[in-house]
């Protein structure tokens, strides 16, 4: 597809943001974004698909012809006019093109959205254009990557372009059943029915830097609740921090994030056994009894490896995944996915910090609603690609807020519990530090629990039980000792299947060597479970919970 564009017909192009005159060749050799501000200047579809795609990798793929001018309509003009004029002037038949075709050599199916097709408007043919590229994906089996650029919904074909929502979130759906992977780039504006469909159903969302995206713009918000909105207001970086964007990525980076995302979520995954020796300690009588409030001040030490540490360590390639998708991304936890030894897996966990800016921005690993809403949201993705979730726990505990509270703290948690016991793809968590009470358990229903050395697992902070039985908080460590939360106490009973060990001193001391042992066990605890049919997994992750507390002393099941 040849890059085109009347710009190079001029030697300078003049910035329309910082007045700045760029030599058009190199305007085109820096896709548009001026390298003095950094402005981002529309791309055509075909300019699009040219630097995301593989050279020579793009095949167009057939559309089928949609209707053109159902109403009839006419404002000033006749629509069939504006639309043959768009067609002259953009060389399109609608507003997307669609392509098989390669990211590093990843197949995909791509659909991109040109702004310049009557304001990137959805009507039927770009509907249908849409909905094509997704059936095409079904039908290939690979997955599906929309770069969207759209004003809303065509409206000179009516209620018909209003259908193109339910049409293309229908053909999400079935990729969701059949499991394969969507992704969207949203670029500057997306808004109104895009953004209200296809755009924000993608698996992951990626947002180009100085990307807009919203359901109603800012204009007509402003003119009816007769407010200024805050500056930022809907941009990528607003997006991000809300939760409703996993990244956002100067156009230069944009291709290479997508190639991350498409290797990691690709990896192998038949015949994988990982190949490492288990670590693992199962037997109670090989583990040294230690004071319990020895346990809480190491498995507490700011030292220790975080969730970030141990998955950096763990997982190559790792994307980030945030936000819960519903107003807020919670930076106490952590989701991502990477390769495990060539294994795609999802990695979430509590997220605290080695300094007191680190633990801030961290949340002192105290998840909000949004945190756990997020591993709900990782862990459902991961369901539907196929691919084990490791979980690594480290909280003092749910974050306790009137925000938090107000948001459903308690709804966040219950609906992990449930979602974790039915979730059909293998789950090894682990508890590599302070497992807090119900904020912990969100992410430890698992098929396989493990706990480093040195972890601590509790129904509430040993500060926290003395206070109210023994009104002293003082009493600390008489509670920690009474409510039994060291490894070697949880193992007896039962609750953990098993201790990874920890290097001499503790994970503090040699925090790669910390990351290696649990590494290692993680790898067997998969190999352990990967290829179990999944109606299996489930009953024995369930029989696994139902057995606790039960006076036959049935706690675990094989
Ligand atoms: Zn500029």
């Amino acid at each position: 597809m040849l890059l085109r564009s009347p710009v190079e017909t001029v030697p300078w192009v003049r910035c329309e943001q910082c007045r700045t005159l760029t030599y058009a060749k190199r305007f085109v050799r820096e896709l548009r974004v001026c390298p003095e501000c950094g402005r981002h200047s529309r791309l055509t579809a075909a300019e699009r698909i040219a630097q995301l795609l593989d050279e020579e990798s793009a095949r167009p793929v057939a559309v089928s012809r949609a209707v053109r001018d159902p109403l009839r309509f006419v404002d000033d003009r006749p629509y069939r006019e504006r639309h043959q004029e768009a067609v002259a002037r953009t060389g399109m038949e609608c507003g997307v093109l669609v392509v098989r075709g390669r990211i590093e050599g990843h197949p995909v199916v791509l659909a991109v959205m040109d702004f310049r097709f009557m304001g990137g408007s959805l009507g039927a043919a770009e509907g249908e254009a849409v909905t094509t590229a997704a059936e095409t994906a079904l039908a290939d089996r690979v997955p599906l990557v929309v770069v969207t650029a759209s004003g809303g919904a065509r409206m000179q074909e009516g209620a018909v372009s209003l259908m193109q929502m339910a049409k293309t979130s229908n053909a999400y759906a079935a990729l969701d059943r059949a499991g394969l992977l969507t992704v969207t780039v949203i670029t500057d504006p997306t808004y109104g029915g895009v953004a209200a469909s296809f755009a924000t159903l993608g698996d992951v969302v990626l947002a180009e830097r100085g990307a807009r995206m919203g359901f109603a713009g800012r204009r007509v918000i402003e003119q009816t609740i007769r407010e200024e909105l805050p500056e930022g207001f809907q941009t990528a970086e607003h997006l991000l921090a809300r939760g409703l964007v996993d990244d956002v990525q100067p156009r230069v980076e944009l291709r290479p994030a997508l190639r991350r995302l498409l290797a990691a979520t690709g990896g192998v995954r038949a015949g994988w056994d990982g190949g490492r020796t288990d670590p693992v300690e199962r037997d109670v009588t090989r583990l040294a009894e230690r004071p319990a409030w020895d346990v809480v001040q190491t498995a507490r030490d700011v030292g220790r490896p975080t969730t970030t540490d141990h998955l950096g360590h763990l997982l190559d390639g790792f994307c980030e995944l945030r936000g819960d998708r519903s107003g807020a991304d919670c930076r106490a936890v952590v989701a991502g996915i990477g390769l495990l030894d060539g294994l795609p897996v999802m990695g979430i966990g509590h997220q605290k910090g080695h300094t007191t800016r680190d633990l801030v921005a961290h949340q002192f690993g105290m998840p909000s609603p949004a945190g756990f809403r997020k591993a709900a949201r990782a862990m459902r993705l991961a369901e539907k690609l196929g691919i084990p979730v490791v979980t690594l726990v480290d909280t003092p505990g749910a974050y306790p807020g009137v925000e938090a509270e107000e948001n459903g703290q308690a709804v966040a948690i219950a609906e992990n519990l449930r979602l974790m016991g039915g979730l059909r793809t293998p789950i090894v968590a682990v508890v590599t530090g302070e497992g807090g009470s119900g904020g912990a358990l969100a992410l430890a229903v698992a098929d396989v629990v493990l706990m480093s050395a040195n972890a601590v697992y509790s129904v509430i902070s040993p500060e926290g039980c003395a206070s109210i039985l023994w009104r002293d908080a003082a009493a600390a460590p008489r509670a920690a000792q009474s409510l039994a939360i060291d490894a070697r106490s949880l193992l007896a009973q039962g609750v953990v299947d098993g201790v990874v060990p920890e290097p001499p001193g503790g994970s503090q001391q040699d925090p790669v060597a910390a990351s290696e042992l649990l590494h290692d066990a993680v790898t067997a605890a998969l190999a352990g479970l990967l290829g179990r049919d999944a109606d299996d997994l489930v009953r024995q992750r369930v029989r696994r919970f139902r057995g606790f507390g039960r006076a036959d002393g049935e706690v675990t099941a094989s």
